[in-house]
């Protein structure tokens, strides 16, 4: 079996702006128009560099197709996927709720796009039709909440297909592994009361939002113990994480045992980003990859989706999609052509301080149901 791949080129078409970063332009107080940190050059060089080096031919494409409004309703409220849709028709676009979420004409189309691959992957991955997958998709979809997008997300990717996935069965076990830099604040909200749904969050301390992703937040009712936060201090790198995937992520995953594991990727926790201030190189992710794959393998026959998240350095960001896809495919390619700086920088090592915060989350475990 190959592992699954979903890209369609319409991604690169959704509209961000022309934003100075996260911000709107604005003369008066100097911020010239440029472009948004959320560009589809990021993502759209990860999905060349699968295809120039050779990779592409070892993947077995899953087409995207647009998600039924239906679908999105499985998580999203009627309000929330009505405004989008009617500002899809506007002639320039719309927000998705925060102001800081653009999109331009048909961004409505574009974002069921990327719900419908994620759902399409996710039944694959389940079914066993593939051996694993990830889903290139844009825009991300891990801060949006059931009646506002956020975050440069417009609808919940990752929990529209889960919730999918629920129709049919709905005891299905599913473990959520955030490794983007930001909270994963909308798969966390959407699941809190939900005891089938571990979700773990890896993220740099209050980066966004600003006021979630507290190690405090560990689900509501029933679903209490199976929302877990990993708030990292800024700088930490590959071996900070690798412990964090040690002590917390794997411990947990064995003892939830789910029947897949699902991953919100983004490549914003890497080296070079310029919104977060992590230091994760491409042989980093390839390693959490590897680790997730042989958790997977001994508790859930190997199944491992992933959906795209952040990741804004478009110089890199190829790298780490191209790592993280050798290693689910098996078929190497190229090796990381900055590896030899970035891996060896002097804060790759685990720190006490990462060690004592990791250690604080790692105490939850036990608790898991
Ligand atoms: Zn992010």
């Amino acid at each position: 079996m190959q592992t699954g791949y979903v890209y369609h080129e319409i991604f690169g078409w959704h509209d961000t702006g022309t934003f100075v970063g996260d911000t709107p332009s604005d003369p008066g107080a100097g911020l010239q128009p440029y472009m948004n940190y959320e560009h589809s050059d990021t993502k759209r060089r990860i999905h060349e560099l699968i295809v120039v080096s050779g990779l592409f031919e070892e993947l077995q494409r899953i087409s995207a197709r647009p998600a039924h409004e239906s679908e999105l309703r499985l998580v999203h409220t009627e309000r929330h996927i009505s405004s989008i849709r009617n500002q899809s028709k506007n002639r320039l676009g719309g927000d998705g709720g925060d102001l800081g979420t653009p999109f331009g004409k048909g961004g409505y189309d574009i974002a069921a796009m990327a719900v419908g691959g994620a759902i399409d992957l996710f039944d694959s991955v389940l079914k066993g039709e593939v051996k694993n997958g990830y889903a290139l998709i844009r825009p991300p979809g891990h801060h949006a909440l059931p009646d506002l997008g956020m975050g440069y997300c417009l609808f919940s990717n990752l929990a529209i297909a889960i919730r999918s996935a629920q129709q049919s069965r709905p005891n299905v076990k599913v473990v959520t592994v955030d490794w983007d830099v930001h909270h994963g604040n909308g798969t966390q909200d959407i699941f809190e009361s939900d005891p089938n749904v571990l979700t773990i969050s890896l993220h740099q301390d209050r980066l966004f939002p600003h006021h979630t992703g507290d190690r405090e937040e560990r689900g509501v009712g029933v679903g209490h113990g199976t929302n877990i936060n990993v708030p990292l201090p800024p700088g930490t790198g590959n071996g900070g994480y690798r412990y964090a995937f040690e002590k917390v992520v794997i411990p947990a995953i064995r003892k939830f045992k789910p029947d897949i594991i699902a991953v919100s990727s983004g490549f914003d926790s890497c080296v070079f980003d310029p919104l977060g201030r992590m230091l994760v190189t491409a042989a980093g992710y390839q390693e959490l990859t590897r680790m997730l794959m042989e958790v997977a393998d001994e508790m859930c026959e190997g199944k491992i989706m992933m959906v795209h998240e952040g990741g804004y350095n478009a110089v890199y960001s190829p790298f780490c999609g191209l790592f993280v896809l050798q290693q689910l495919s098996g078929h190497f390619k190229l090796s990381d052509p900055f590896g030899d700086s970035v891996n060896a920088y002097p804060g790759q090592e685990l720190s006490e301080y990462q060690k004592t915060q990791i250690d604080k989350s790692a105490a939850f475990v036990a608790d898991l149901p």
